[in-house]
C-alpha cells in the first residue's frame, strides 16, 4: 500500500531539485502539498477514489495527476527528469538542515563541490570560510548541521525497526544452539529513532549462527563475518550487528550494548571506584582479574551495588542515583493498559467500523474503548457534523448494548478552532461520553496564540483530554511553538488530562515526565484508524515507561468504575 510520506517525499525532492533550478514559485507550491499531504490521516488512495486529490490544501490539477500517476506506477516521470538535471550529490547537500539552494549553488560553482564527501572536505580544509559572503560563523555553521544531517540519515522509528527486529529474532531464534537471544542498544531502550540495529545471542556454537545471519534472504550486503561478530546492510539500508558470546558472558554483554554510552560511563565509575572493572565481558577485578558478576545484568547491577534499571531509563537522568537508593518506578507495563481513549472508524477516517474496533479492543482484553472521530473541520478526514455525531453516537449504543465484554464509549476529536473555540456546540459535546480535543489545522501561530487557543479549550466543561499536545509527528514533523508548562499548568486545574499518542510520540519522553512531575495523570492512546491498529499501544506504553512513568500516572490503567469517576461527563 502506498504511503502518504513516500508521495510526499517525492514533491519534497521535486521542490528542492526546482529550488537548486532556481524556480521559486513552484518550489513552493510542491513543498506546499507535501506539507498537507503529510498532515493527513487519510490514505490518498482513499481520496483519490472519492475523487477529492483537489479538495487537499495546495493540491491542483498538475499535482493531483501526479499523485495519481504515482498511485498508479509508483513512480512520478517529472521527478525522473528533474533528477537527471541535477547531481543527486547537491540534493543530499540541499537536505542539510539550513542549508538552502543559494549556498549549495555557491559551494558548487566556487569549490566544485557536488558530494556530501567533497562537502566535508572542504570543511576540513578551511576552504568554505574564505568564500564571498561566507565567514568563519557560517563555516562552523555548516559543520554543525552537518553532522547533525549525518546522524539523522540513518536513524529510522522506533515502528519500524521493531518490525525489522522481530522478524530477525524469529529466523534466528530457530538456528540450532542459541541458547539466548536480545536486542541491544536503542532498541530495546526503546528510542524514538533507532540507527543500526544490535542483536545479541548467547550461544556455544557461533559457526553455524553466524552462517544463517549473512545468509538471511534479505541482505544486500556482509559487511562482517566472523565468529563473535557479523554485520549486515539489509536491502531496505538497515545494518544489523550480530554479536554471539557465551552464556555465562551474556548479562555483562547486554549491559554493555544496550547503553545508553552515558548510562555506561557512570556505571563504569561507580566500578573503578571499587577497583573492579566493567566490560563487555564481565564485572571483574582489576588486580587479579577474577570475575564479581557476568551472567546476568540484575547480578552486576546488584554487585554495584543497585537494583536493576529498565533498558528504558538508561540515559544517566538520575536513574542511577534512583537504583541506589532503591527508589526506581516501578513502570507502567503493557499488561496494565484497560482501554484506549482515542480511536477512529469508518464515521471520518479510519478504516474500520465501530464493531470491529470494539472486538479488536476485547481481543487485547481490554474492558473500554472511546471511539473519538474526527469533528467537521476536518473535512478531508470527513470529520463530524453534530447531527452526524448523534447519529453515530446511536450507532454506538446500540453496539454497546450488543457487545457484553467491552464497554463502548463515544467521543469525539473536536478540532480547536484558531479562534480557540471548539468544532462542535456544547449541547453536542454534552452528549457523548469523552471529549477530546486537538488541533490539526492553523498550527503557524507564535507560541502565544497557540497556547491562547489549548487555554481557551480547556476552558470548555466537556473537555476531557488534550490529545497530541504540541503537534509533532516523530522524524517527520517538528511540534508548533506552544508553551507546554502553561498548558500543563491549566490541564491541572480544569482537570483535563494530556495524551501520549503512541503513533506521533507526543507527548515525548521528556515531556510526560515533566507532566508526572507536576502532578498530573496522562493518557496513552493508540490514536487507531483500523482495527490493528490498536496494536501500537506498545509504543505509547514505551514513551510512558521512558518517562518514568508508574501505572498509577496513566489514566487508562484504571478499571471502568475509577474511570467513569475522572471523567466529567461519561453517561
Ligand atoms: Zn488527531
Ligand atoms: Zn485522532
Amino acid at each position: 500500500m502506498v504511503q502518504n510520506r513516500d508521495i510526499a517525499r517525492v514533491f519534497y525532492e521535486i521542490a528542492d531539485i526546482l529550488d537548486l533550478l532556481g524556480d521559486r514559485f513552484k518550489t513552493r507550491a510542491y513543498r506546499r502539498a507535501a506539507r498537507s499531504i503529510e498532515g493527513l490521516s487519510e490514505h490518498l488512495a482513499d481520496i483519490a477514489a472519492r475523487g477529492a486529490l483537489e479538495e487537499i490544501p495546495g493540491v491542483g490539477k498538475a499535482i493531483s495527476g501526479k499523485i495519481q500517476e504515482f498511485l498508479k506506477t509508483g513512480k512520478v516521470k517529472a521527478l525522473d527528469e528533474l533528477r537527471r538535471k541535477v547531481s543527486p550529490g547537491l540534493i543530499e547537500i540541499l537536505r542539510i538542515p539550513e542549508v538552502g539552494p543559494r549556498t549549495v549553488q555557491t559551494l558548487h560553482e566556487k569549490l566544485g563541490i557536488s558530494t556530501i564527501e567533497e562537502l566535508q572536505k572542504a570543511l576540513e580544509e578551511h576552504r568554505i570560510r574564505d568564500l564571498p559572503g561566507f565567514g568563519e560563523r557560517s563555516e562552523e555553521s555548516i559543520r554543525r548541521n552537518l553532522e547533525l544531517y549525518l546522524k539523522q540519515r540513518q536513524r529510522r522509528p522506533l515502528s519500524s525497526a521493531y518490525h525489522l527486529a522481530q522478524k530477525l529474532l524469529k529466523i534466528l531464534r530457530e538456528v540450532p544452539g542459541v541458547e539466548q537471544i536480545e536486542p541491544a542498544g536503542s532498541l530495546r531502550r526503546w528510542r524514538e529513532t533507532v540507527g543500526d540495529l544490535d542483536i545479541l545471542i548467547a550461544s556455544e556454537k557461533p559457526v553455524p549462527i553466524m552462517k544463517a545471519f549473512t545468509e538471511i534472504s534479505d541482505v544486500k550486503q556482509v559487511l562482517a563475518h566472523g565468529s563473535t561478530k557479523s554485520s549486515i546492510i539489509l536491502s531496505d539500508g538497515m545494518q544489523v550487528d550480530l554479536r554471539v558470546v557465551k552464556p555465562e558472558n551474556f548479562g555483562a554483554a547486554l549491559q554493555y550494548f544496550t547503553g545508553s554510552k552515558a548510562h555506561n560511563i557512570v556505571l563504569r565509575r561507580i566500578a573503578q571506584k571499587r577497583k573492579w572493572k566493567l566490560s563487555e565481558y564481565s564485572l571483574s577485578d582489576t588486580k587479579d582479574g577474577s570475575v564479581i558478576a557476568q551472567r546476568t545484568e540484575a547480578e552486576i547491577y546488584e554487585a554495584l551495588g543497585m537494583s536493576w534499571v529498565p533498558p528504558e531509563l538508561r540515559e544517566d537522568t538520575g536513574e542511577i542515583e534512583a537504583a541506589q537508593k532503591n527508589q526506581l518506578p516501578k513502570l507502567v507495563e503493557l499488561g496494565d493498559i484497560r482501554g484506549d481513549l482515542h480511536v477512529h472508524t469508518k464515521w471520518s477516517d479510519g478504516r474500520d467500523t465501530v464493531e470491529a474496533m470494539a472486538k479488536a479492543a476485547i481481543q487485547r482484553g481490554y474492558e473500554y474503548i472511546v471511539i473519538s472521530d474526527h469533528s467537521k473541520r476536518v473535512r478531508i478526514a470527513k470529520g463530524l457534523a453534530e447531527e452526524k455525531l448523534r447519529e453515530q453516537i446511536e450507532e454506538i449504543r446500540k453496539i454497546d448494548e450488543a457487545l457484553t465484554d467491552i464497554r463502548i464509549l463515544s467521543g469525539v476529536e473536536v478540532e480547536i478552532l484558531s479562534d480557540g473555540t471548539l468544532d462542535l456546540t456544547d449541547d453536542a459535546l454534552a452528549e457523548t461520553d469523552v471529549v477530546t480535543a486537538s488541533i490539526h489545522f492553523d498550527t503557524r501561530g507564535s507560541e502565544e496564540e497557540m497556547t491562547e487557543r489549548f487555554l481557551q479549550a480547556m476552558e470548555n466543561k466537556y473537555v476531557d483530554i488534550l490529545a497530541h499536545p504540541t503537534g509533532r509527528l516523530v522524524g517527520q514533523r517538528p511540534s508548533y511553538s506552544v508553551n507546554l508548562d502553561k498548558l500543563m499548568e491549566a490541564a491541572k486545574r480544569h482537570g483535563v488530562f494530556l495524551e501520549i499518542n503512541s503513533y506521533r510520540f507526543d507527548l515525548s519522553a521528556v515531556e510526560a515526565r515533566r507532566a508526572r512531575e507536576r502532578g498530573l495523570k496522562l493518557a496513552v492512546n493508540s490514536d487507531a484508524h483500523w482495527a490493528m491498529g490498536l496494536e501500537i499501544m506498545k509504543f505509547g506504553v514505551a514513551v510512558a515507561r521512558r518517562g518514568w512513568l508508574e501505572a498509577g500516572d496513566v489514566i487508562n490503567t484504571l478499571s471502568f468504575t475509577k474511570l467513569r469517576q475522572i471523567f466529567k461527563h461519561i453517561h
